[in-house]
This record gives C-alpha cells, structure tokens and sequence, in this order.
C-alpha cells in the first residue's frame, strides 16, 4: 500500500460504508433496486473506492452529476449502469454511448437537441425522463396547470428514434423534514409524479424505473421507493437533516486527523494569527495544528469550533488560516508536535461530527463532506487495517 503524508488526511471506513448500504437495502420495499449516488467525489470520500465497494454489494446503479465524472468511473473499470443526473452538451451524445451512460432527459426541447446529436453520429441513447414536481430544477413541469403539456412532451421525447427511455424520475424538495407542510409538500409532489405516469401509460408509455426517493424519501417514506431509490448522503452514514437522525442506524464513513507541528507558551498580551483576533490574557499555550480552509476547515470556523488532542477538547483560537490553525491546549497536558488531532471522529471518550462543524458553519454535513480538500489524501480502511490511499496531489510517497 502506497504511504501518504501524515499532515492531514481523512479515513474512508469502507466497513461502515458496507453497514450502511446493507442497512439501507433491508429497509428497502422489496424488489426494490439502490443507486448509489457518487456525484463530487462521491461527496469527498472518493469515488472509486466507494463504486467498487458498492458494486460489491449489490447496488445496481451509479449516480454523478455530469459526464466527467462518469467517465472517470469508466477508466477505473466501473462497469455498473451509471446515469448522469445533471445535463451534458448534447454534442457529446456519442460519447455518452460509447461508455455505456444514461443521460437525464429534462425538456423536449434538450430531447429534440440530444436526437439530432446521436442521429448524427449513428448511435442510440439510453436516458432517464426527468419530470419536476415541486423542486423547480431540472425536469419537464409536471405540476400544477403545467402537468397535461409536460405529459404530452414527454411522450414526444419518448417517441424520438435515437432516444431510448428506460426510466423515468423526480426528486423530493423536503423529504427530509417530518413537519405535516412538508409532509402534505412531498406527498403531493408523489402525487403529480404517480399522476404523469399514469397519463403516459394512458399513452402506451411504460418505464422500467420508476424513481423518486433521495436518501431522507427512503428513510421516511417506504411507500415511494418504486422501482429504485438514489442514496446518497446516507450511505456516507450522515443523516439527511436533524428530522431524520437515528431513523436508521447508520455509522459514519469519514473521519478528518491531522497533526500538531509545534507547541509553544505565549505570554499574557501576546496575540495569536491574523487579524490578531485572540489576545492572550495569562500564559497560553498555543499548538500549531497542518489543517486550514484549503483543506476544508472553514474560516468561519475562526474563533468557534473546537477539535479533540489526547483525548480533550481543545478551541481553535484566531483565524483560521489556509494550511493551519491554531489551538488553545494549555489545559492538556504533554501535547507535543507530531500528536495527532482529531476534527471529525473519535478519540477516547469524546467525538466530533461533521454535524458538529456544519451546525458552527452555518451550513449541512453535505456540504462539509464534500469540501474537504483534494491534498487530503483519503485512506481507505476495511478490516481494521488500511487497504489503500488516494492521494490527488503527488502519488509518489
Ligand atoms: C444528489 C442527488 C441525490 C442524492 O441525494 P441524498 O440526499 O444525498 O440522498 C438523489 N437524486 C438526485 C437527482 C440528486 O441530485
């Protein structure tokens, strides 16, 4: 297994990742297929390893944001059916068929534009009709006065000679909040979606799969899994919101260590990191630690967020800087350069999650996860032991 620099770097559990998938699958209507959506790196824990991990167990189908990010799969010899959830330049049809993609359908007017692309190059296409029912993103209008139109251009798309429609699908706005707005909100948006498919089978139109449930509509809503469900967040083993924390038993697949590179004892007055934001107001010591904002360690974390050193909570003190931080540990005793510090995960009694960071941010664990810095190498961890290392900056060590 190839070393990688122990400045930073976050653990891939691919045993939790395992957990999570067989958890979800037994939750799952039976007959019941899962995509596992790898889309952005498969949110930062690193596509690959995760693909051919979920291909391992079962998981039928792959889902990414755009082509790039398929064909990466590709040259890594992941042969599942992948669908590129987001749009690609229709010139790029025949390359699309050439490794074996589906691509999502969102408007005639795409559908017509994707036609004469793969006429052109004498290829047929597989894609997968997206309808909008609520979240007013991609997808043919399927609600509301706009439904009896889209459902005639639906059918239009799906008469297209060199379009080949095996599957149809929406996506929920808040399936993820159990208040009884967004409940009655989700439940409709099932609705205009069992509705269009009803009006297209009136048409002689019949999809091989049918989808609609992101992580939180598999966790809430077992009624609406059809024919597949796309998770994502919760094969990660983080919870799509608050509203649905500990519905499953899901086990967290990231951790974030990093190091301490020097200690020192600063005097009363004496001020710490940019800005000067923290002045010392007795004999501080100060830990320098080899994580910063381009590692995905926010700057407005500045100030408010704490990390674990030999098993304590320490405050990240000042500013955040690019590639460190700077940690008030003059209550932990022995820390020294070299110790290890722990951001996300656990460290004898106490943990850290990447809620805990979101909640500080301002923002959710998706977009946490997904930021963590591409000099992070992730270190792939099954069996108690390390299986692998992707490195994105230099895979010489
Ligand atoms: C990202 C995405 C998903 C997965 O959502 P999670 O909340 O992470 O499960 C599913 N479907 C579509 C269309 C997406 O863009």
């Amino acid at each position: 297994m190839a070393d990688y620099l122990r400045r930073s770097w976050a653990v891939v559990d691919l045993d939790r990742l395992s957990h999570n998938v067989r958890t979800l699958q037994a939750h799952l209507a039976p007959g019941c297929r899962m995509m596992g959506v790898v889309k952005a790196d498969a949110y930062g824990h690193g596509d690959v390893y995760v693909a051919r991990q979920l291909a391992r167990l079962g998981v039928q189908w792959l889902g990414v944001s755009n082509i790039e990010e398929a064909l990466s799969l590709r040259a890594h010899g992941i042969q599942l059916p992948i669908l590129v959830l987001g749009m690609t330049p229709p010139e790029q049809a025949e390359l699309l068929c050439g490794h074996d993609l589906t691509q999502t359908v969102h408007s005639l007017e795409y559908a017509l534009l994707l036609e004469a692309s793969a006429a052109r190059s004498g290829v047929e296409l597989d894609v997968h009709i997206k309808v909008d029912t609520g979240m007013s993103r991609l997808g043919f209008v399927a609600h509301g006065g706009a439904a009896r139109d889209s459902v005639e251009q639906v059918s239009q798309a799906c008469a297209l000679p060199h379009l080949r429609a095996g599957g149809i699908f929406t996506h929920f706005a808040v399936a993820d909040e159990l208040g009884e707005a967004s409940a009655a909100f989700t439940r409709g948006q099932f609705r205009a979606f069992m509705g269009a498919l009803e009006a297209l089978e009136a048409r002689g139109l019949r999809f091989g799969l049918r989808h609609c449930c992101n992580s939180a509509g598999t966790i809430n809503y077992p009624e609406m899994h059809l024919d597949m469900v796309r998770s994502g967040i919760a094969l990660y083993g983080l919870d799509p919101s608050p509203d649905c924390a500990g519905r499953l038993a899901l086990r967290p697949v990231m951790e974030l260590y990093s190091t301490v590179t020097q200690v020192k004892l600063i005097q009363e007055g004496d001020t710490v990191s940019y800005g000067r934001c923290f002045t010392a107001r007795r004999s501080t010591k100060i830990a320098a630690v080899a994580i910063g904002y381009a590692d995905g360690y926010g700057r407005e974390l500045s100030g408010k967020a704490r990390v674990l050193v030999r098993g304590r909570f320490a405050n990240v003190t000042g500013r955040v800087c690019m590639d460190q931080l700077l940690l008030d540990v003059t209550h932990i005793p022995g820390v020294e350069a070299g110790d290890v510090v722990t951001i996300v995960g656990r460290d004898g009694e106490n943990s850290l999650s990447f809620d805990d960071m979101a909640r500080l941010s301002g923002t959710i664990n998706y977009e946490k996860v997904c930021l963590i810095g591409k000099r992070v190498p992730r270190v792939y961890r099954q069996g108690g032991g390390d299986v692998g290392v992707v490195d994105y900056v230099y895979q010489g060590l």
